[in-house]
Formats: C-alpha cells, structure tokens, sequence
C-alpha cells in the first residue's frame, strides 16, 4: 500500500531526515516550508497523511492543523504533530485543534513508521465510506450535512489492574459524561464486550497477570469489537510494544504518567472519529435500500456503478492514482440456460459473483452490469498487480466447477472472459468511455478462444507469467 506523506517543517534539514526515512519504506513524499504553502500542497496534491511540526515562523503548526480540520474537503486527512515540545499542554492544545497524534523530536523510526502505517490505513477505510456516501448523495438518496460529531456521553471499557490509576481513568473521563466501565483483567473485559457496545476500549499494558497486547489482538479479531478504538495507555519504554499495537489494530496510544486533559482530548478524537463513520455507514445504509443493487446477486447495480465510476475517475484525477477496470463475461452463458433451464442460470449467476466478491479487497467494487456481464472496479494498485488479481479471478471461476441443483447434474464448469483497462494519470475519461475500453478487450478475449484475460496494451494475460501466489483476501 503506498501512500502520500506530506512533510511540512521550516528547517530543510528536518523535512530531508523525514523525507528519507519515510521513502525507504516506499512512501511517497511531499514536503512544504511553511504553514501556507502547506495548506496549498494538500488542496492540490491530496495526501493521505500531514507531518506538521508546531514551530514555524508566520503560521504555526496549531494553526494549520485548525485550518485543515475547518475545511470539509480536508479535514478528514489525518494529522501528525511532529514537535521537540514535551509538554503536556502543547499536546491537548495540539489535540484540541484536531491533530491525530504527536511524535516527539527526534523521531524515534518504530513509533514514525506505526504511526504512519497505521493512520493510512484507517484514512483508506474512511475514503471509501466518503466516496459511498458521495456516489449516494449524487444518486439524491441522502442529504449532506456534515454536523459536528459530539464527543460526550460515550461507553467507554477501561481494562488495568492497577486501582489506584483506574480510578483515576474513571474520574477523568466521567468529566466529560462518559458511561464508563472498569475492569481488571482480560476475561472480564471479554464479558462486558459480550454484554455493552462499548464506543472506546483503553487497555493497560502493564497488567500483572495480563498481556494487554493480546487483548488487542483478541478484540480485532472478534466480529463484535473489530471496529470499536482501542486505547492503549503504557510506559516510556513501552514504545516497542506500543508500535506493535498500532500494527495490529489500536487507533491510540497515551504515555504514563496520565495527563487528564491528554486522556479526555485522545477519548474525544476517538469518538469524533467512530462518530462521524457511523454517520458514513448510516447514510451509506440508506442507499442500499434505494434501488441500487442488483436483486438476484445482491450486487451493485448498473446505475450505482456509472456514478460510483464517474466520482472515481474525477478523484484520481486529483489524485493521481490508477484505477483498473475490469469486464467479466461468461462463455458459453446461453448454453447453461439452454441445457439446464433458466434457474440453474441464476444458480450460476449467484455463485459467480459470490466468487468475485471473495476473490476481491473491500474496498474494490463489484457490480453486475446485467445479463451475464460483471464489472470489477480496483482503485489505486499497480498494473502488474491488477494483472495478477485478474488472472486469479479467472481461475477462481475456471477452476472449481459450480454446484447446482439440477437432477442428474451436480456440477457444471464454467469459464468467464475479461477484459481490462487500466487508467492513470488521464484526464476527461468518461464512464462510458472506460467501459468501452474494457469492452473492446473483453472481445478480444472472446475472440481468442474464451477464458482469458486481455489487457489494454498488454495483449493477453500470460497466466503463467501472472500466476497468484498469494492467498485472495486482503
Ligand atoms: P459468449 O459470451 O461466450 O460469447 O456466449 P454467451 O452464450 O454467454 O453469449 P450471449 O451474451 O449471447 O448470451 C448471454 C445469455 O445470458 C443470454 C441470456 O438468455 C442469458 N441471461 C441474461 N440474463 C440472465 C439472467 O438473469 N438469468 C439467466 N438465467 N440467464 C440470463
Ligand atoms: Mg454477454
Ligand atoms: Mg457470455
């Protein structure tokens, strides 16, 4: 997953040490010297995440992390302090003007590299749900209101042995109305998860008896609290256990000794945050009950793809990232229906998509253009990728037979042709001119002989050559 960092410092010997240790690890990097031309690069270049030191000269760090939050088309970008500052209250103040989270000069590389890893990959879920609830707000299914997300009365789990400093958690975030729970080991956490619907779980992970790290582990496993912000409170010399949490899934993290204000301003982001993807979801909910799938595979539609496609293409213009289209047709269709009856067909309809949806990420798109023809959408992965996934695809329909409910036949083989484009870096392509192209090498593929792949100036898919290796889901 490569993602935009925008480096924003006003000493260039600070934006060159960031700027080299984020692109060894194959991050692409964008820098600025000042708060305005900070605010210039993310209108024009969309990062995906902001570096911003605090210090500067004219506008300061606060002041441009305040900027950004004020701003609908940015402020969902997340927001990294970077600050040789170790006071406590430049941090709530930090907090408080919208900024994700802080790293301390020098930066420490595990705590950068989790920290950056982590908030991309929550800012790729929330980008998703924005461009849904966009494509529905272009359809005229819902309104868009960007409210303020309240940060009060929220549910809050605190699971640490230590009684002393789990009253003062509790005290702390009472100010703020919240219902909170204590607890002092895992198992008991486990009941009041299975009990409550909690909005932030915070973990010690100094417990005597417990491993607070595994309780991490074990809540993002689990279906029920996959999604729910996990809080981490921990050590100085916790950092290398603190990275690890970020890595498999906390959104947060807060260093001992507890500063109160610190602690109720990280519960507010958490809960701003969790807020305001609900409201995503729900609106994004509201949507689906328009006519905007498909009956028979519970897939989009092609009314919902045009729209979807078109934001999708207006977007990466902006952006600057690929998006691969790919058309899906099954061979030999008319024959099923002809041999097996018209149910058997939509037996195998069902189960081809079914098939799509599993072979794809969660943030691709599926949709069943109608008939026998499918669409797969793959935003931002490289050609050589999209070329792997496709030849997947193809033999995750190729290869296993369909089961279906026919007398004497139990299983039929079906194959699927493709035909795929790939757009970067064009501008003006229209949806119908994307598809027209997968089109035209879906034909291609149908003119070679059925079940196979073609790619827009690749010819066809070695299926040698792009052989999966790796295992479907993501
Ligand atoms: P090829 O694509 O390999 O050239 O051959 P084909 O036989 O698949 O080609 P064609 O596009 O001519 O046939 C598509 C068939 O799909 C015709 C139609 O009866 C059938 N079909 C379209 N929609 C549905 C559906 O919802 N259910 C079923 N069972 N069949 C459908
Ligand atoms: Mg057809
Ligand atoms: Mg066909």
């Amino acid at each position: 997953m490569s993602a935009r960092v925008l480096v924003v410092d006003d000493i260039l010997p600070n934006v060159k040490l960031l700027e080299a240790k984020l692109s060894s690890e194959y991050y692409e990097v964008i820098t600025a010297l000042s708060g305005e031309e900070a605010l210039k690069k993310i209108a024009s270049d969309g990062p995906d995440i902001v570096l911003l030191d605090v210090m500067m000269p004219g506008m300061d760090g606060f002041e441009v992390c305040k900027r950004i939050k004020a701003d609908s088309r940015m402020a969902h970008i997340p927001v990294v302090m970077v600050t040789a500052l170790t006071d406590a209250t430049d941090r709530v103040k930090g907090l408080e003007a919208g900024a994700d989270d802080f790293l301390s000069k020098p930066v420490n590389d595990t705590a950068l590299m989790a920290r950056v890893r982590s908030l991309v990959r929550l800012k790729m879920t929330v980008d998703e749900w924005r461009i849904r609830e966009n494509t529905a707000t272009a359809l005229g299914v819902t309104d868009e209101k960007a409210e303020d997300e309240k940060v009060d009365s929220a549910k809050i789990l605190v699971v640490e042995d230590q009684a002393f400093e789990s009253d003062k958690f509790v005290e702390t975030l009472q100010r703020d109305h919240h219902d909170v729970t204590a607890v002092e080991d895992g198992i008991k956490a486990m009941e009041a998860v299975g009990k409550k619907d909690f909005d932030i779980i915070m973990i010690s992970l100094n417990m005597l008896e417990e491993d607070g790290l595994r309780l991490v582990s074990h809540l993002k496993s689990n279906e029920k609290t996959r999604a729910v912000p996990i809080l981490m409170v921990g050590n100085e010399e916790d950092m290398h256990r603190i990275a690890h949490g970020l890595e498999i899934g906390a959104h947060d993290y807060i260093i001992r000794p507890v500063d109160r204000n610190e602690l109720l301003a990280r519960a507010r982001t958490q809960i701003r945050r969790k807020r305001f993807q609900e409201r995503l979801r729900a609106n994004y909910e509201v949507s689906l009950n328009m006519a905007l799938t498909d009956t028979l595979t519970g897939l989009y539609n092609r009314r919902y793809l045009t729209v979807h496609l078109e934001k999708l293409l207006r977007r990466n213009e902006e952006s600057h990232k690929s998006i691969t289209v790919l058309l899906f047709d099954i061979d030999y269709f008319k024959k099923v229906n002809d041999t097996y009856g018209h149910n058997v067909g939509d037996e195998v309809l069902k189960e081809f998509a079914e098939r799509l949806n599993q072979g794809l990420r969660s943030f691709d798109l599926v949709a069943r253009l109608g008939g026998e023809e499918f669409v797969a959408i793959l935003p931002d992965v490289t050609k050589e990728r999209a070329m792997t996934i496709s030849e997947r695809l193809r033999r995750m329909i190729a290869d296993k037979p369909f089961a279906i409910t026919h007398d004497e036949f139990k299983e039929i083989t079906c194959t699927t042709s493709i035909g795929a484009t790939y757009i970067f870096d064009e501008t003006n392509i229209t949806t119908e001119e994307a598809l027209k192209r997968a089109d035209d090498m879906l034909y291609k593929a149908k003119a070679d002989g059925r079940n196979c792949c073609y790619f827009e100036g690749e010819g066809k898919v070695d299926p040698v050559q792009f052989e999966p290796a790796e295992r479907p889901k993501e």
